[in-house]
């Protein structure tokens, strides 16, 4: 197969006609299909049915004698904590299980530190004329919507499969007292699928930053999450331990893709004194949370090894997809000279690598032909890919029919933006 650098005009003219034509013949069906966001499909949700009989009107609903029905426990149920910590790696002190997303426990610590400050703060950090907060990209587009809310000015690290750009960020940070943190996804790293290795997590851990309340988003939302291979990730709070920055570190997760999304239960995990300041702050923010879903999650899992067999399930059903993603992607586009995509080991996401420039175009004729996907540039700040060529593919919430017509069409929408651009059109 020639690449389409290779090919003369001539050629690319013929090839730009005959995919225009098979492109007007899906668009032709009129159909409806999603691609846009990580949402789990409806054969992993059936898995957690069975929790919602967890608890019923006979059950007793005491977690370690206290009664979960009632107001009390502000940073979470004991039994929960120890099953989440044990799922993050810490002990049952250093977690605080909250409401039912990590996200808006992202956005809450953000809002708080902008307003009061963190523990350490000389001031809030809403008193500098100007904030800014290190973003890994591609990286997750809402963690950006949270700093670009809130005024925090958005620096864009390279990141690989493996990690951020250290050398840049430890520069960074050493030289300016107004980076205040940075955003990590580091387990299957949303959107590229691969985790930060060793090296990475170890030097993140002994970064030395001018700001002495500097904090890491460490948001391990798809800890659990493998579909190919279990990775591992080193401990980050145990890194920042033996670093001797304990307090610099805040790590979030829920069980959002596990049981389900926006009902589950979201937790943050960090070292004990932080556990306590925060716990302070929160009192003005809450009583307590909901303890009885926190319950029926512990009662169903039992403990963490049967969250595990939960994850194994979920890996099973959504192998088949990223299966049915990547392989449309080998057999259409490799050799082709049409971008490139990294196989994930696990996570929600398949991310495509488009030539540089193209991937608002294929984007919107994916929306033409009736393939909803999610906007080119939404894996940078601000919605801005300078090389515009990042696109977040979501395999798990399609049917697999769906899904094999979505994948066509995107192809199609590849090749024809890619040979659009090279004729200059
Ligand atoms: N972080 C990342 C990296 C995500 O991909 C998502 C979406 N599942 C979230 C956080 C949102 O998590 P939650 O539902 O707990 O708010």
């Amino acid at each position: 197969m020639k690449a389409y650098q290779e090919m003369n005009r001539g050629e690319l003219t013929a090839e730009r006609a005959a995919l225009q034509q098979e492109f007007d013949g899906y668009k032709a069906k009129g159909l409806k299909l999603n691609m846009a966001r990580g949402k789990p499909g409806a054969d992993q949700l059936a898995l957690s049915m069975p929790m919602l009989d967890a608890l019923n009107s006979g059950s007793d609903c005491k977690d370690e004698g206290i009664d979960c029905r009632n107001y009390g426990e502000l940073t979470g149920i004991p039994s929960a904590k120890k099953l989440f910590g044990e799922v993050m790696g810490v002990s049952a002190d250093e977690i605080i299980i909250g409401g039912s997303s990590s996200l808006t426990m992202m956005y809450d610590c953000m809002s708080r530190a902008m307003l009061k400050g963190v523990l350490g703060s000389e001031k809030p950090w809403g008193k500098y004329d100007k904030v800014k907060f290190l973003c890994p990209v591609p990286g997750y587009d809402r963690h950006f919507t949270i700093c670009e809310f809130l005024g925090i000015e958005m620096i864009n690290i390279p990141l690989t499969e493996w990690g951020p750009d250290m050398d840049l960020i430890e520069k960074l940070v050493a030289d300016d007292e107004t980076v205040k943190g940075m955003w990590c996804v580091p387990k299957y790293t949303n959107p590229l699928g691969g985790t930060y290795s060793d090296e990475a997590v170890r030097r993140i851990a002994a970064l030395k930053p001018a700001a002495k309340d500097f904090r890491i988003f460490w948001d391990n939302a798809y800890a659990v999450h493998h579909v190919y291979k279990d990775t591992r990730l080193l401990n980050i709070l145990d890194e920042c331990k033996k670093a001797g920055n304990p307090n610099m570190v805040y790590m979030f997760g829920s069980t959002s893709k596990i049981t389900f999304p926006g009902a589950g239960v979201g937790y943050m995990a960090m070292s004990k004194e932080n556990v306590e300041f925060t716990a302070k702050q929160l009192n003005a923010q809450a009583i307590s949370w909901d303890k009885l879903n926190m319950l029926r999650h512990v009662r169903y899992f039992k403990n963490a090894d049967g969250l595990r067999a939960q994850m194994d399930k979920h890996a099973a059903l959504l192998r088949p997809k990223f299966d049915a993603v990547l392989k449309a992607l080998d057999s259409e586009l490799a050799g082709r000279g049409a971008g490139r995509w990294v196989k994930p080991d696990g996570g929600y996401f398949v991310t495509y690598i488009a030539e540089n420039g193209c991937a608002k175009r294929i984007v919107s004729l994916c929306k033409e032909a009736g393939v909803v996907m999610t906007n080119a540039g939404a894996t940078h700040p601000y919605g801005k890919d300078p090389d515009d060529c990042y696109i977040r593919i979501a395999p798990s919430f399609p049917t697999p029919e769906e899904l094999s017509l979505a994948m066509q069409i995107f192809c199609v929408s590849v090749r024809l933006a890619t040979v659009e651009k090279l004729l200059g059109a």
